[in-house]
């Protein structure tokens, strides 16, 4: 398999993000498809920021090719708590997103909190950010309901766990045990859940951000059942020689990683809107990963699915 995807931008049928999504949506299509069903998406946008109208018009153009039904709602910030409101209350709609920022403070955390767990796809919510982070994977007692995952984090998951990154050897749970990341984006939307889903699945990640590192972990052995976390002084020079992965999400054009302190064969992974690794990435990384928007899609569309099944066909 040529695993050469450095620096390849498209969206094409051999990008890495291509190959990572196209199982989830065939599934998808097919299932849709077979069982005749209609699972509807809202998407309310509240602002006029261009990666999120972007975004918008891709998740339109993907829920088309699945079968889902997608309506893009455009409003006002200020009546946006309201219209989400309504269509928590409307049985016809089966999943909500919301196209941050909205006020872009502490008020965008509210409105998570407005989304009603039963229809949010984004897993954003109090209650499925809690049970993340403490390692609560079902929301049933007979587990037979999994816990919706915040979807650009659980993206990474799916493409650290394509490039085998996840050892498929060690059983579940703890699959990057003996991994070291480097998460260098500690935001309530990506960059904290992310570094607690790995350090849940046995990963030590290092969790930087502006002011601090932070270690992410479940001990020596993985004795602790779900991670914990503790201050380090370490610097990022000292901890970018000696990660196998390094996540970026700095939203801003002018940062960059230095490729000179980065390990042979690393697997490099950018989420954030501007380019954080330089182009000679290729370099060094075994693995580079520009963008993951089209596979957080796959995952948003997934957990609608989930939410569909779990409203009709589960007590
Ligand atoms: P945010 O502003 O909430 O968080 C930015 C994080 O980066 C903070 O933890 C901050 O401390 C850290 N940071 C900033 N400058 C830094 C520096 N010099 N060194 C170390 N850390 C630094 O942003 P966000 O919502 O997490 O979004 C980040 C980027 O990711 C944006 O470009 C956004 O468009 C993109 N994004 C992509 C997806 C996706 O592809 N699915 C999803 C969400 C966000």
């Amino acid at each position: 398999q040529n695993l050469n995807y450095n620096l390849r931008q498209n969206y094409n049928k051999s990008s890495l993000q291509y190959l990572v999504l196209k199982p989830y949506r065939e599934e998808l299509k097919a299932t849709i498809k077979s069982r005749g069903i209609k699972p509807k998406l809202v998407g309310f946008l509240a602002n006029e920021d261009p990666a999120a109208v972007k975004y918008a018009e891709s998740t339109s153009k993907t829920c088309e090719e699945t079968g889902v039904t997608f309506e893009l709602r455009k409003c006002d910030k200020e009546q946006l708590e309201d219209q989400i409101v309504e269509a928590n209350e409307d049985d016809s709609i089966h999943g909500i997103m919301i196209y941050y920022p909205v006020f872009g403070d502490r008020q965008d955390q509210y409105l998570q909190n407005v989304v009603s767990a039963s229809k949010d796809v984004e897993g954003l919510c109090h209650k499925y950010i809690y049970n993340m982070y403490h390692n609560k994977r079902y929301l049933d007692e007979k587990q037979t309901k999994k816990c919706i995952i915040p979807c650009t984090p659980l993206a990474i998951v799916k493409v650290l766990e394509y490039v085998g990154v996840y050892n498929s050897v060690l059983p579940y749970g703890d699959r990057l045990h003996g991994r070291v990341i480097t998460i260098i984006n500690r935001s309530e939307i990506v960059g904290r859940p992310l570094a607690a889903l790995l350090a849940n699945d046995g990963g030590k990640v290092y969790s930087v951000d502006i002011n601090n590192i932070q270690e992410f972990h479940r001990g020596t052995g993985l004795k602790l059942k779900k991670h914990e976390v503790r201050d380090t002084n370490l610097k990022i020079e000292e901890i970018l020689p000696f990660s196998d992965v390094v996540v970026t999400g700095v939203p801003t054009p002018s940062y960059k990683v230095p490729t000179d302190l980065l390990r042979d064969g690393v697997v490099a992974i950018n989420f954030s809107a501007f380019k954080n690794f330089n182009d000679n990435i290729k370099e060094k990384a075994s693995i580079y990963v520009p963008a993951v928007g089209k596979v957080t899609i796959a995952m948003l569309e997934r957990n609608l699915l989930r939410l569909y099944d779990y409203h009709n066909y589960q007590s």
